[in-house]
């Protein structure tokens, strides 16, 4: 079967759509949270002309004659795609890796007024926390982040504006389940949630409508240029587009007065030689950044996806899997809120042991998309999908014999399977260097990602790690703009 991936079109912050059932195609969601959307458009910035819009970070008068004379000596600068005002506004930054926190990074860099450019290797911004659909059959499914959790008496406020902005409440009952290792016989236990709820988020992320997001674009090398010493610094970034067929030249874009790296593979000598290349922050000049970040160790997952003939006739929406020697969760995605219900999709995660003996038993350095690598994947995606059986069949007998009744008479079966290996699916420590702020700073060079906060490898810590560096950066750039112009 074809598997084409389908990618929505825009909208602020994450945008729902869903699957139209007769077309099969994505449109926006009619329930599109507009409510939320509103509440968080408040919080914005208003987007009037560019005069009163900088005028009012500024806290200037709009009147020309001292816009004039204020813009005048900044024409000179060097600034990438500059109009006067663009080149006015300054802290112009480039923001490497759209997943979760560089999106959270960006959108808070643009709230307050930051020209911003978002850089992805990926066809659209999420990174682990992305969603696939099958565009011919409609199937979807969540096969990073299975959920977000957020607590009933949650404080942060920032944090549940987030969360109701970009997620929906997942109801059902979430279960563990036993089984002995190696064998097909699964127990069923219900697991207490306490004040937890879960979130499953909106289908497709996208940013604020402000940031300029540059997708398909794997970025090569990030430079500082200019005179350290002076502080006149600035930064410029090459990328390849790794769209088919439209060739392999560089691009380079200048002029950033900061720089964020989302993603800690940039320094990453590993992730680089899979394209013969060096990694990209080595251009930095700054060998402590690259040590911190390469200190930072992960754990691979593989995700299978999966349709089924019928519903698995379970009392469960999510269960963790103790015991198992290949699986530790799966998601019965249909049961999400907003998804097509005409397939039963469900998502399996392996254990970070099994992915590890899978991915030593072959040298896996090797791009994506290669026919040793899908080979491979094939193999995985076999063995995980006859576990799954097992585990659901097992879970089907427990569920029938608490009920009383007789199992379904229609054998579970797979009608579709495909797996996708995560690398690099979660962190196993936090850097300490990054620990006590949520992010890591070299002058304006700042890393972000859910290394660097607790709860570690979540989408909270992503979030907040994007956010608190944005913040700072904001705040110092906007700074450094007042005191140039009081030197003005
Ligand atoms: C299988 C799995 C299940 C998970 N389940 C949960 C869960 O249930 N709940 C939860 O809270 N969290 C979960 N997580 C963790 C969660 O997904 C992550 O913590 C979060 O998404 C990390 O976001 P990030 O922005 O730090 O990194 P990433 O999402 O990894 O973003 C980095 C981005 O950088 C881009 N990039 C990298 N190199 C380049 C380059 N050279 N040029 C351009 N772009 C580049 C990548 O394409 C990527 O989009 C799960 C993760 C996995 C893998």
């Amino acid at each position: 079967m074809r598997f084409p991936d389908v990618f929505v079109p825009a909208g602020p912050l994450f945008k729902r759509v869903h699957v139209d059932e007769r077309t099969r195609r994505a449109v926006p969601h009619p329930a599109h949270s507009d409510d939320v959307a509103r509440e968080v458009s408040t919080t914005r910035r208003p987007t009037t002309t560019d005069t009163s819009r900088i005028a009012s970070m500024f806290r200037l008068s709009t009147s020309p004659r001292v816009f004039a004379r204020v813009c005048a000596p900044l024409r000179a600068r060097r600034v990438r795609n500059c109009s006067t005002l663009a080149a006015f506004r300054q802290g112009e930054v480039a923001v490497i890796g759209a997943g979760v926190a560089g999106v959270a990074c960006a959108d808070a860099l643009a709230r307050r007024g930051i020209k911003v450019r978002l850089y992805d290797a990926g066809r659209n911004v999420g990174g682990r926390a992305t969603t696939r659909i099958d565009g011919e059959s409609g199937a979807v499914w969540d096969h990073g982040t299975r959920f977000v959790e957020l607590a009933t008496d949650e404080s942060d406020d920032a944090w549940r504006v987030w969360v109701e902005a970009n997620a929906r409440r997942w109801r059902g009952d979430f279960v563990s389940i036993e089984c002995a290792s190696g064998s097909t016989d699964a127990r069923v236990k219900r697991r207490d949630l306490g004040r937890m709820e879960r979130f499953a988020l909106n289908i497709s992320m996208r940013t604020n409508e402000d940031v300029d997001v540059k997708s398909s674009s794997r970025v090569v090398g990030i430079e500082r240029r200019g005179d350290v010493t002076t502080g006149e610094t600035s930064f410029a970034v090459r990328y390849r587009s790794v769209v088919p067929g439209q060739g392999d030249e560089v691009m380079l874009d200048e002029g950033f007065e900061a720089v964020v790296l989302a993603d800690k593979n940039l320094a990453s000598e590993r992730a680089a030689s899979i394209y013969g290349e060096r990694p990209p922050v080595e251009g930095l000049g700054e060998p402590e950044l690259v040590r911190a970040l390469s200190e930072i160790d992960s754990t691979p997952i593989i995700a299978l996806m999966v349709t089924f003939n019928r519903p698995p006739a379970v009392n469960f929406v999510g269960a963790e899997i103790r015991g198992g020697d290949r699986l530790e969760w799966i998601t019965d995605e249909s049961s999400k809120p907003d998804r097509p219900n005409a397939h039963s999709c469900w998502v399996a995660h392996s254990t970070a042991a099994y992915a590890r003996s899978k991915m030593s038993e072959r040298e896996l350095r090797t791009k994506v998309g290669t026919s040793s690598h899908q080979e491979w994947l094939n193999e995985v995606r076999d063995e995980m999908s006859d576990a799954l059986l097992d585990v659901l069949r097992s879970a089907e007998s427990d569920a029938a014999s608490a009920s009383s009744s007789s199992p379904p008479s229609i054998p579970l079966q797979i009608t579709f399977k495909r797996a996708h290996r995560w690398g690099a699916a979660f962190p196993t420590t936090i850097s300490p260097a990054a620990k006590s702020q949520g992010f890591l700073r070299f002058g304006d060079v700042y890393a972000v990602g859910d290394y660097c906060t607790e709860p570690l490898g979540t989408v909270r810590a992503a979030t907040q790690s994007g956010r608190a560096a944005a913040l700072d950066a904001a705040e110092r750039l906007i700074a450094r703009s007042s005191s140039h112009r009081s030197k003005l």
